[in-house]
């Protein structure tokens, strides 16, 4: 079974895809987490224009 946190992830990979500055569709599902314990932040970088976009979610 998936965590709650690779759902997250799941759905930015499938409803992000579109990059808000420069309108690139990303197929390649960049999105990059990382966590500091307390916090999971997911980060894409647009291949195209490298805009990021960054959400953070807390833990527990
Ligand atoms: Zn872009």
């Amino acid at each position: 079974m998936p965590t709650p946190l690779e759902n997250i992830r799941r759905r930015y990979e499938t409803t992000e895809k579109k990059c808000p500055d420069c309108g690139y569709v990303d197929e390649g599902r960049n999105w990059e987490s990382r966590t500091d314990g307390k916090r999971v932040i997911y980060r894409h970088v647009c291949p195209s224009c490298d805009a990021s976009r960054e959400h953070t979610f807390r833990l527990g």
